[in-house]
């Protein structure tokens, strides 16, 4: 029977000292190796909540955001309630646009900010927990991740596509981030502003909604294809198409952060490379330095090793709670911050809505 002990001097952080059980591994060259199992942590639970709360916090914002719409189409007739500012998370290129005429200018967009302050927070915390967004807090991630889950309880496994395939797909999102990024860095901040006060910039939130609402076929079988294949494959959208994701990865390599594995805890039995979400070979690697890395700690999470895996910074580990109240405080804190510096809201005439919300189809790229 293994023994139970309180080895403290065994590990790095006090969350740690607890009761472990010593266990014995047999290693991939054949020899044995004596392990301290690990205690469970509260990672994916916390996680889960996480996405749930922001999930039904977007499915909140899009149902006002709908009613506000209307209100205007049917000329005032229907209820009124007040535009909720958080839809301009759905307008990453408007958001990206006043972030470049913010920083050359100095001056706080009237018009679309609050998609600007929720981008420079998502920046903020893939710079300090890496691509934490993706996997903590975004609702398409959410979904996706649900999906193969719901794939692989299904038929139990899901599929990665061959190498030669799959890491040209990669790039594709780094593609579509050029043509976006490009765009943006080559409009002056006059164009920027004519752009964005234009009609078609004082309604890109009733496009967006109408992409959805007034779904073309072409758009329909391109949705049902991706969800459809992201049964089977770990996060198609995530992985190969998504430019915001992108960014944030980008982003994420000035991050001090990371997951870093012990060679003298492991004990090679490669669940960390098998749970992987990101299907990052965590198992050979010393740290996860890839861009892919959402820090869904899922890797932790599975690991029976005391001290083979963490993640944090050389001198600080991060406990689950850390992250998940860092990104927390980042996210409230700068929404908490624009809602006080009265950058949150976009203040349009209400006349000026009432002729351009019934006529946004109307209103193309000027
Ligand atoms: S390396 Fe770990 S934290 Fe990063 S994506 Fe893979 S499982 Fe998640
Ligand atoms: S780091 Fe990976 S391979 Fe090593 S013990 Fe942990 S789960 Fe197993």
């Amino acid at each position: 029977m293994p023994a139970t002990v309180r080895p403290a001097q065994f590990f790095r952080s006090a969350a740690e000292v607890r009761p472990v059980r010593i266990q014995t591994a047999r290693m991939k060259d054949g020899t044995r190796k004596r392990f301290l199992r690990r205690w469970p942590d509260r990672a994916q639970p916390l996680r889960h909540t996480f996405q749930t709360a922001f999930l039904l916090l977007n499915l909140w914002v899009g149902a006002r955001f709908y009613m506000w719409v209307r209100y205007y189409e049917t000329g005032g007739t229907s209820a009124f309630v007040e535009r909720p500012p958080g839809v301009e998370g759905w307008l990453p290129i408007a958001a990206l646009m006043n972030l470049k005429y913010w920083l050359m200018t100095g001056l706080v967009p009237d018009l679309h900010a609050a998609g600007m302050f929720l981008l420079i927070a998502f920046l903020a915390i893939s710079i300090l927990f890496r691509k934490a967004f993706c996997s903590w807090l975004c609702p398409i991630g959410t979904l996706s991740e649900w999906l193969w889950q719901g794939g692989r309880d299904a038929i139990g496994r899901t599929f990665a596509l061959p190498r030669g395939v799959d890491i040209p797909l990669r790039g594709l999102k780094y593609v579509l981030l050029g043509l976006f990024g490009y765009v943006v860095v080559t409009m002056p901040p006059v164009e920027i502003r004519a752009f964005l006060d234009s009609p078609y910039g004082l309604v890109a939130d009733v496009k967006m909604l109408d992409f959805f609402r007034r779904i073309g076929q072409a758009t329909a079988v391109t949705v049902v294809v991706l969800v459809v294949s992201s049964v089977f494959v770990k996060n198609v959208w995530c992985r190969y198409l998504c430019p915001y994701g992108a960014l944030l990865g980008l982003a994420s390599l000035l991050s001090p952060t990371r997951i870093r594995r012990d060679a003298a805890a492991c004990i090679d039995c490669d669940k960390c490379t098998k749970a992987c979400p990101s299907l990052l070979p965590v198992a050979r690697l010393a740290s996860v330095r890839s861009p892919e890395c959402t820090a869904c700690l899922e890797c932790v999470t599975v690991c029976p090793s005391a001290g083979a895996l963490r993640f944090g910074t050389p001198r600080q580990p991060l406990q689950p709670w850390m992250v998940a109240a860092g990104i927390a405080v980042v996210f409230l804190g700068i929404v908490t911050y624009a809602r006080l510096a009265g950058h949150w809201h976009s203040e349009v005439p209400d006349d000026v809505l009432f002729q351009l919300i019934p006529r946004a189809a109307e209103f193309g790229h000027p």
